[in-house]
């Protein structure tokens, strides 16, 4: 089966009617110097900064210097608020609710099936292979003529290693609806971004986020990249003002500080090989699984009763012991070499 990708096809019928909510700023966009087409406050805002504008709705400043980063057209450009609202924009925009269904290959991560239940989109899952990568012939049984998108995560969560790069290709050669390639931990990998690929297939959607290895949780930007007519759908279908005037500014600061981020970013990788190589000297560790991320999936001999010890010390990991083909494990966030030692230590009086 080769791929016969269609958008047209793809989208729900009321997406493709849909005529989105034009707002004040769409409407003028020229130079003026009294705006009184918006409602806001005409006055000002109660802060040292001027926020009494609604903010820019495609946060073109903040694209233009990410696609210099990206080396990606800034049309090529979805940002939301978090990457779990680009994963939710597609949902409402490809999957008829209670008639279609996407494809998952757990264990990964959470956000993809909870988003698929509040949209009461079915589930069908191809779980990963012993070695974590796809399981290409479960994936293949997995699909039917509804199934609108399947979710690829590399470096997948929790299980921290990247998927084999011909494997996503051979889903996108032969998948009419759209692969999501989640790369929120790439800037971790050996394996390079699937971003330089996007011109050759039309239904590849990609999902980065600032909030890992660029250190901007808090300020909620999600990316996706994809053909300029998919982003166009991501457009139209999100609320006008997602990414907030805050936000855009910080980003954009943020992002003339690269020089810091890929510091960290090197040093994070030092400290996850070093903190590697330490687990598996420790007797309560079984296994350290390879990982191209900046967290360990550990198994160890007793996931629960290690956890809690690590939280009476005041150390907190994520015990991932309940999830598939992750039976006693411990998702580990590599820390600052100061709380990486003093989680060695930890462990180490937990062993004794
Ligand atoms: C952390 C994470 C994200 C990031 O989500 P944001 O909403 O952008 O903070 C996305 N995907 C995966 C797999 C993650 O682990």
């Amino acid at each position: 089966m080769d791929c016969m990708f269609d958008l047209n096809n793809l989208l729900r019928d009321n997406i493709k009617r849909l005529v989105p909510y034009s707002s004040a700023r769409d409407e003028f966009k020229g130079e003026a110097s009294v705006f009184l087409d918006a409602n806001e406050n005409s006055f000002g805002s109660p802060l040292p900064v001027a926020y009494h504008r609604y903010p820019d709705p495609l946060q073109w400043k903040v694209k233009y210097r990410l696609a210099e980063i990206k080396g990606v057209p800034p049309q090529n450009i979805f940002l939301g608020n978090g990457s779990d609202e680009a994963i939710d924009v597609l949902f409402r925009a490809f999957c008829r609710p209670g008639i279609d269904n996407v494809v998952l290959c757990p264990p990964t991560y959470g956000m993809y099936e909870v988003s698929a239940n509040i949209n009461d989109v079915t589930i069908r899952k191809a779980t990963l292979t012993a070695d974590f990568q796809l399981d290409l012939e479960a994936i293949e049984a997995a699909i039917d003529g509804n199934t609108k998108l399947i979710f690829i995560c590399s470096p997948n969560n929790p299980t921290a290693n990247a998927i084999r790069k011909e494997d996503i290709e051979m889903v996108l050669n032969n998948f009419d609806g759209i692969v999501v390639v989640d790369e929120a931990y790439i800037n971790f990998s050996k394996q390079k971004t699937l971003i330089q690929e996007l011109t050759e297939y039309p239904n590849l959607v990609i999902l980065q986020t600032l909030s890992k290895a660029w250190g901007l949780a808090a300020l909620r930007i999600g990316m996706a990249f994809a053909g300029e007519d998919i982003i166009n759908v991501f457009n139209k279908v999100k609320p006008p003002y997602n990414i907030n005037q805050a936000s855009q500014e910080l980003a954009l600061e943020a992002l003339g500080n690269i020089d810091q981020v890929n510091a960290w970013i090197k040093e994070t990788v030092q400290e996850r090989d070093k903190l590697e190589a330490a687990l598996q000297t420790l007797p309560i560790v079984e296994k350290v699984y390879p990982s191209d991320a900046n967290f360990l999936l550990v198994k160890t001999t007793d996931a629960n009763g290690i956890y809690n010890r690590l939280v009476e010390q005041g150390i907190i990991v994520r015990n991932r012991s309940k999830v598939e083909l992750c039976a006693g494990c411990l998702r580990i966030t590599v820390g600052t070499p100061a709380e990486n030692v003093e989680l060695l230590n930890a462990l180490k009086s937990i062993a004794a």
